[in-house]
């Protein structure tokens, strides 16, 4: 046990300041090894560890963070976890590019004089368009496919078997039809089409909205959900999980373009091979064309450019390939280039525009992302009118501003981004761009806590674009636990403006009329109309919650059950908390000492409290609920007299006389703090029967242990 399991509010600043050090060490270190070394040694989900800690160790204590913090630094692709490596039957290439008619007809030139031909020899190539995705080496044995790798540095890749076997059969067959050689590598590219990684993506990017918010109410949490910027690194991510669970779930396909080795020869030409290809089962571009000779070339380059735009996948260029095989063996390579293929790229797609406006959209969870919009343009076959900004840094460290002239790409082909400002056109009189200070939804103050990137919006309460959201948690079973109103009847009755706040749900009643009316609530039959009364009853029911229901309820950034609960205990009626809160928006004040003062609320978390009453919206919004319900007085600690009042107990082992959760449950109503994990701050180890590693632990810590008879006796419980 390392000191990583001491939870951060504990840890000392010496400690801090220590951890803060190595964790940059080992951060840096994790980004060389898969980043630059291609070799990752730690699993996504270890280095998301490290990551998180170091974020949390730096919002305790912010005066420690480090010059060379890892925070400041873009987290760059996840590293995959050791993969073992894998030797290729013959090299994997890497192509020459040509970005024009003139190298084209160069290479080709090459050729020609390489081979020796007359001016009478025909040169017939196959044109197939580049697919951007990642290339992958398929072994089969006796017709089975038994081994898939990346392309890693052409020699030696990363053995992805299982991963690869998740692919659809019609892709990736697992058999070959015969007849086929009895060792063959066939080459292929994986990707993802347009529209699965738009979907994809959007999925992902809902997931870790889900995250967000599941960890700002203190719950836990998997590892960060990473959101690929385009659909190479959609595949080439999928590809490289650890999991094949995961890689299962993506919508991957394969177009099988070239051979490898091979035990006995296929064909005379690379047109052949891509036959034998499709008879042995795989999916080739059905664009692949073959050219009658070099001059056909370019005819083929700017057809394929004109469907570029509509292919259902990201191509960046065409690749040529002389066809007769016997040729390429005699041109042979450069290094691991061949001297037979090239690629032929298309011209970056960038074209310039002027910037008319920064929009700000606000996320269902209050965070506030800009997106530009511009004088529509042509990029590439598509017109394009808006382009993300991720967040208010971006558009600093580009010195975006309203009314420049923007260059604009689309990367991957499918997302548009502002690459850069034309300065020489930037009008006289156009402003640094501020971030704005006040939600465009709602109007509430809109905040960036330190350490973060995202502005968020505090109106958490009476904010629309996140209404629906707030709701729904304000409903939730942990929270006011309203029975008969889940998601899809809360969005019905806020888009008919009846529900617009969480008071609104207690006047419900005043509306029963109207609702009564609509299909499904009463208007058709007797059922229907016994769902809206049973609702009604349900609200009535929920008019006094306990106090740290309510507090939950609210939805305030980082006041999970927990906190809510810790707070309830101390402040423990609503007035005197609502009372106390609004005292502490001053700093300095004894109200704001007192919070941060509370055991496991902490500075951090005392902020974006009082961020959440210095809105008077939200305060509004608060006392008109408290016109409708009534919280509970919250017990306190115990009566204060019991001997765990306050004390940290672990239980561990099985006890006879009650369950576990009861005893856990008695302990939290004598006031004390149970947790589950054995540390220097535990005050009371209770050890049932089969207790393991946790009772050794007390004992090593010098932690007061207690039998099952000690701790009723101790609680009184006979
Ligand atoms: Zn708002």
């Amino acid at each position: 046990m390392s000191r990583r399991d001491t939870p951060p509010e504990e840890l000392t600043e010496t400690e801090a300041s220590a951890e803060l050090a190595t964790l940059a060490e080992e951060i840096t270190a994790a980004d060389i090894a898969y980043h630059q070394n291609d070799a990752p040694e730690i699993t996504d989900a270890e280095y998301d560890a490290l990551r998180r800690r170091n974020t949390a160790i730096e919002a305790l204590f912010p005066h420690l963070k480090r010059e060379d913090s890892p925070s400041e630094a873009s987290p760059g692709a996840a590293p995959a976890a050791g993969f073992a490596k894998s030797r290729h039957g013959t090299p994997m290439l890497s192509l020459d590019n040509a970005f024009g008619a003139d190298e084209f007809l160069e290479f080709t030139k090459t050729i020609r004089r390489f081979l020796k031909l007359g001016d009478d020899a025909v040169l017939r190539f196959v044109g197939e368009p580049k697919i951007d995705g990642l290339s992958v080496n398929l072994t089969y044995e006796h017709g089975k496919f038994v081994r898939g790798a990346t392309r890693g540095d052409g020699t030696i890749g990363e053995d992805i078997t299982r991963n690869l076997e998740t692919l659809p059969e019609t892709y990736l067959p697992r058999t070959l039809k015969a007849p086929f050689p009895d060792q063959i590598e066939i080459r292929g590219e994986v990707f993802m089409t347009k529209a699965d990684f738009i979907a994809f993506r959007d999925e992902q990017a809902r997931l870790a909205e889900e995250r967000e918010q599941r960890r700002e109410r203190g719950e836990k949490v998997g590892p960060e959900i990473r959101i690929p910027a385009n659909p190479r690194n959609a595949a080439a991510g999928s590809l490289r999980q650890l999991d094949p669970e995961v890689t299962a779930k993506r919508p991957l396909k394969m177009f099988a373009y070239a051979q490898g080795a091979s035990s006995t020869p296929v064909a005379e030409t690379h047109s052949d091979y891509l036959k034998a290809l499709e008879r042995w089962g795989f999916h080739v571009n059905p664009l692949s064309k073959v050219l009658p000779d070099e001059h056909a070339a370019e005819a083929f380059q700017d057809s394929i450019g004109t469907q570029r735009a509509s292919l259902d996948y990201d191509i960046d260029g065409v690749v040529y390939k002389l066809d007769r095989l016997d040729w390429q063996t005699r041109l042979g390579f450069v290094g691991r280039t061949p001297r037979w293929a090239i690629a032929w790229k298309f011209p970056a797609e960038q074209a310039t525009t002027v910037l008319l406006e920064i929009q700000i959209q606000v996320g269902r969870t209050g965070a506030l992302t800009p997106r530009a919009v511009m004088q529509p343009v042509n990029v590439g076959g598509v017109m394009v009118q808006h382009a993300t900004l991720h967040n208010e840094d971006e558009i600093a460290r580009k010195d975006i501003r309203i009314g420049d002239t923007v260059v604009l790409q689309r990367a991957g082909d499918v997302i548009p981004q502002i690459v850069s400002v034309v300065l020489e056109k930037r009008p006289k009189d156009a402003a640094p761009w501020q971030p704005l200070t006040h939600c465009p939804a709602c109007g509430s103050h809109a905040v960036r806590p330190e350490g973060e990137v995202v502005r968020r919006c505090t109106g958490g309460l009476i904010c629309p674009a996140q209404t629906v959201e707030r709701l729904k948690h304000f409903v939730s079973r942990n929270a006011m636990d309203i029975e008969g109103l889940g998601e899809e009847n809360i969005i019905a009755l806020h888009d008919a403006g009846i529900v617009k706040s969480p008071a609104d749900i207690f006047r419900l009643e005043k509306r029963a009329d109207e609702i009564r009316q609509w299909e499904g609530w009463g208007k058709a039959s007797k059922k229907d109309s016994k769902k809206l009364s049973n609702l009604l009853a349900a609200i009535e029911g929920r008019r006094n919650p306990a106090l740290e229901r309510f507090i939950f309820a609210l939805g305030i950034r980082r006041i999970g059950a927990q906190n809510a609960k810790l707070l309830a205990r101390h402040y423990q009626t609503v007035e005197h908390w609502r009372e106390r809160m609004i005292a502490a928006r001053v700093i300095g004040s004894e109200a704001r000492e007192e919070l941060g003062s509370i055991q496991g609320i902490g500075p951090s978390i005392a902020t974006e409290l009082v961020e959440f009453f210095q809105e008077p919206r939200n305060l509004a919004a608060l006392d008109d609920l408290l016109s409708e319900v009534k919280p509970e007085q919250a017990e306190s600690f115990g009566d204060g007299t019991s001997p765990f009042a306050g004390k940290v107990v672990v239980f561990t082992g099985t006890l006879e006389r009650s369950s576990r959760d009861e005893a856990e449950a008695i302990a939290d109503r004598l006031g004390a703090k149970v947790t589950k994990s054995v540390s220097k701050k535990t005050d009371f180890v209770v050890v049932g029967a089969d207790a393991g590693s946790k009772a050794k632990k007390a004992a090593e810590l010098g932690v007061r242990t207690l039998t099952e008879a000690e701790w009723r006796e101790m609680a009184s419980l006979g």
